[in-house]
């Protein structure tokens, strides 16, 4: 049996109810094998062993009282994954669908994500199965401070910096860093993706559809290629979906979709500056949903979500570039066939896991530019790791400075990832580069620190 298989077979007998978390470890682990053969030692100190257990889970309760007057009763959870290379770090995400299972999965993809950044970043996750949609500012607010009251005595600036995923976005930011503050009677950057006037780094809505597009850019570029006119899938349509739209504008390219829970809108006119000024305006602030858009736009179709259907019609259009930035497992082995079918060979992953592994072995088989998760979507919290820089020196760098580390720091992502695919025998291939780049500078960190 092989060392991955038999890594995957404990871990699941370990924690049967954790898919997801399988998946993560397995894609992982098949890519270390490469290593593994080579350097005798990570495997001699246990390495895979100790970095596939969390350091510390944190469960607790949330209780809060809705508008109606009735106590509602959450639950709360921090996955502080890996601290080798600098204090935890990582998103929270409130969602229905939140479990620990969802939770280690994406801790685990943090501490790869987070040390390719070149930033000293340590691996966290959080959240919980609270659902924002529908509720009152008042109710998140209370859901927020409560929340806090809990997670305030595990965390800190040089401990664990929590910041957004899904459904936690600046306002949910402002209620947790106002109660965090309060008890803790200190005002320090413990949280990032905080507002502009209380300690936010400008680019950093930004950074992850950002960072997402010059990945993909710079994939492009080792076949001698831009975004110049080329048609873009992209799902979702929150913070990440909105500002990838945005720069592949920037670059020239032409994106025709957007999604939510509920379905999809296709617009094979484009979606133009304007349209995305109004796709902002219906979700910040209206918090509305997509169909909407093709009321205002002839030019779209839009798509009510099927849950019948054995694949996703959005990936099913004619296009060059795939940019999937909702949630996990959105394209499955049939969605990565129709992508390829109708001419899509660049796919940038700004949503965490996308693709399901029947998606991402066509992809491989198929040889096209694919951009895993962890290095493509890595802008998000190496804008974070920024915020926390500027927090530390009490100072803010203007845009432009951001936007300028963020794009060396996504060409890095993407040469450590290039030449370390190259360098363990497996040319083209980022899945293999982002996880043993990511891989070998925690486990170095694990092996120097000692048994702890
Ligand atoms: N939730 C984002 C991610 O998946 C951002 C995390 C952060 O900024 O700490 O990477």
């Amino acid at each position: 049996m092989s060392f991955a298989q038999e890594i995957l077979d404990r871990v699941k007998a370990k924690d049967p109810a954790q898919p997801e978390f399988h998946q993560a470890v397995m894609e992982v682990v098949n890519s270390l094998e490469l290593v593994l053969e080579r350097h005798p030692e990570y495997r001699a100190q246990k390495v895979i062993e100790r970095i596939i257990e969390p350091e510390r889970v944190i469960l607790f309760r949330v209780p809060w009282v809705d508008d109606q007057g009735e106590v509602q009763v959450n639950r709360g959870f921090r996955i502080e994954m890996n601290s080798a290379i600098g204090p935890y770090k990582g998103g929270l995400r409130f969602h229905p669908s939140v479990n620990l299972g969802i939770l280690k999965f994406l801790a685990f993809e943090q501490v790869f994500k987070n040390s390719l950044t070149t930033l000293p970043m340590g691996g966290g996750k959080g959240g919980s199965d609270f659902d924002p949609k529908g509720k009152s500012d008042n109710e998140v607010m209370r859901f927020c401070q409560s929340f806090m009251a809990e997670l305030f005595r595990h965390i800190g600036p040089n401990t664990d910096v929590p910041a957004g995923d899904i459904g936690v976005g600046a306002r949910e930011i402002g209620y947790m860093f106002g109660m965090y503050k309060k008890l803790r009677n200190e005002f320090t950057g413990v949280l990032t993706g905080k507002g502009l006037n209380w300690g936010g780094s400008l680019i950093r809505p930004q950074a992850t559809g950002y960072g997402s597009v010059y990945f993909a850019a710079e994939m492009l570029k080792t076949r001698g290629e831009t975004l110049e006119g080329k048609t873009c899938l992209v799902s979702g349509s929150g913070n990440v979906a909105q500002y990838t739209i945005e720069k592949i504008l920037h670059l020239g390219g032409i994106p025709v979709t957007i999604s939510d829970s509920n379905g999809y809108i296709y617009d094979p006119e484009g979606i133009n500056h304007d349209k995305l000024k109004y796709i902002m305006e219906l979700k910040n602030i209206r918090r509305g949903r997509v169909s909407e858009y093709a009321d205002k736009f002839k030019s779209a179709t839009y798509t009510p979500a099927d849950p019948k259907l054995s694949y996703n019609p959005l990936w099913n259009h004619k296009a060059h570039c795939a940019f999937p930035s909702a949630t996990q497992n959105e394209i499955n082995g049939k969605d990565a066939n129709n992508l390829i079918k109708n001419g899509v060979y660049v796919v940038s992953e700004g949503a965490n896991m996308p693709t399901t592994p029947e998606g991402v072995d066509i992809y491989l088989d198929e040889k096209i530019l694919y951009g895993p998760g962890k290095a493509a979507n890595a802008g998000g919290v190496s804008v974070s790791g920024l915020e926390m820089s500027q927090n530390s020196m009490r100072y803010g760098w203007t845009s432009e400075e951001v936007d300028n580390r963020l794009q060396i720091i996504m060409k890095s992502i993407h040469q450590n990832c290039y030449e370390t695919a190259e360098k363990f025998g497996t040319p083209g291939n980022y899945v293999n580069g982002a996880n043993i780049a990511g891989f070998l500078k925690v486990a170095n960190a694990m092996i120097d620190l000692g048994v702890v």
